[in-house]
C-alpha cells in the first residue's frame, strides 16, 4: 500500500481521538486511503476547484481529495469528538482545508465557496438522498457545483442510473437523468467500511448539464412523474387522471399510449408529456 501523506494512518487516528463510530450519525468509516484517493480521483480535475465535502468524519476521504490536489476543501461534520483529527489535517495541507462543525441539512456553505465547485461526500444514506434531491431541484439551473460525487447504498446508485424497464427506474432515475449524467463508478462490499454496513454500496458520480436534456417546466414534471410512479402498476391513463382532465390527448401529444405503465416512459416523453400539460395551464 502506498502511503498518500505523512499524517498518522486513520486506524490510529480513531484511537489516539476516541472516535467510536456512533449508529445515529450512520458511520462507517472508510480506513483505506488507497480507497478514499481513488473516490477523490472520480470527482475529477480537483486542482482548480473548490470541494465541497459533507460528513469528513475523521478525514479519510479528506485526505484524498487534498492529496489529490484539491485547490480547497471545505468540510462540514456534525460530529464535534471528528474536530481535533480534521484540525490535523489542515495543518498539514496549509491552509487548503477548511472545517466547519454543523449539521449539513442545516447549513448554507454557498459563501464559503468559489467556483468551479465541485461536492464529494460519503454520507449516512438518508441523508446522502436529502441532500442529492436538493442538489437536483435548485431554483435556478445550472446549479453551484459542476460535479457530485457521492458514496450511496447500493440499491440508491441503481435508482439513480436507472433506464426505463427495469425495477429501480423511478422518479430518482428521472430528477437525476434530466439535467445531469449518471454513472456507478466503483461498487464496495460492506467490508471496505469500518464498522461494515449491512449493505453493499456504491459511489455515483453526476455532471450537471448546462441545461436540461429535454425542455420542461421542473414542478409540472415533478408533478407528471410523482403521480405516474406513485401507482406504478396502473395504466397511465389511470395513474395520471389527477394531473389533467384530458390527459389522454396530451398522452397522445407525447406519443405515449395511455395503456403504457410509468416503467416504460423514457426522459423525453415524460418531458414531452410535461410539455403538453404545461401548455394547457
Ligand atoms: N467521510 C468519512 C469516511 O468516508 O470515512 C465518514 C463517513 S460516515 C459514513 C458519515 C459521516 O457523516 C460521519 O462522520 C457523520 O458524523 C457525518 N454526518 C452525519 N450526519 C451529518 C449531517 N447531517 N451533517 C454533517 N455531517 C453528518
Amino acid at each position: 500500500m502506498s502511503q498518500i501523506d505523512n499524517l498518522p494512518p486513520l486506524r490510529d487516528v480513531i484511537a489516539t481521538h476516541q472516535l467510536s463510530a456512533k449508529k445515529s450519525l450512520g458511520q462507517n468509516f472508510l480506513l483505506d486511503l488507497n480507497l478514499t484517493a481513488k473516490i477523490a480521483r472520480q470527482a475529477g480535475k480537483l486542482e482548480e476547484a473548490d470541494v465541497l465535502e459533507i460528513g469528513p468524519g475523521p478525514g479519510g476521504l479528506t485526505r484524498g481529495l487534498l492529496s489529490e490536489g484539491a485547490r480547497r476543501v471545505l468540510a462540514i461534520e456534525k460530529d464535534e469528538r471528528c474536530l481535533p483529527a480534521l484540525q490535523q489535517i489542515a495543518d498539514a495541507y496549509d491552509g487548503r482545508l477548511q472545517v466547519i462543525n454543523a449539521d449539513a441539512l442545516e447549513f448554507d456553505p454557498l459563501e464559503y465557496l468559489t467556483p468551479p465547485i465541485k461536492i464529494a461526500a460519503n454520507l449516512p444514506y438518508n441523508v446522502g438522498t436529502e441532500l442529492l434531491v436538493r442538489w437536483l431541484t435548485p431554483k435556478e439551473w445550472p446549479p453551484f457545483w459542476e460535479s457530485l460525487t457521492l458514496m450511496f447504498q447500493k440499491e440508491v446508485a441503481e435508482r439513480i442510473v436507472a433506464k426505463p424497464g427495469s425495477k429501480a427506474y423511478g422518479r430518482l432515475a428521472i430528477l437525476a437523468q434530466w439535467r445531469s449524467d449518471a454513472r456507478i463508478v466503483i461498487d464496495l462490499p460492506p467490508q471496505a467500511f469500518t464498522p461494515p454496513p449491512k449493505v453493499s454500496s456504491a459511489v455515483v458520480h453526476l455532471t450537471a448539464l448546462p441545461e436540461p436534456r429535454y425542455p420542461a417546466d421542473a414542478a409540472v414534471l415533478s408533478r407528471v412523474v410523482a403521480a405516474a410512479f406513485n401507482q406504478r402498476r396502473k395504466m397511465l391513463r389511470a395513474s395520471l387522471k389527477g394531473v389533467a382532465p384530458n390527459i389522454e390527448d396530451h398522452l397522445a401529444a407525447a406519443g405515449i399510449k395511455p395503456t403504457d405503465r410509468a416503467e416504460q416512459i423514457g426522459l423525453e416523453e415524460f418531458c414531452a408529456l410535461a410539455r403538453s400539460v404545461a401548455s394547457q395551464n
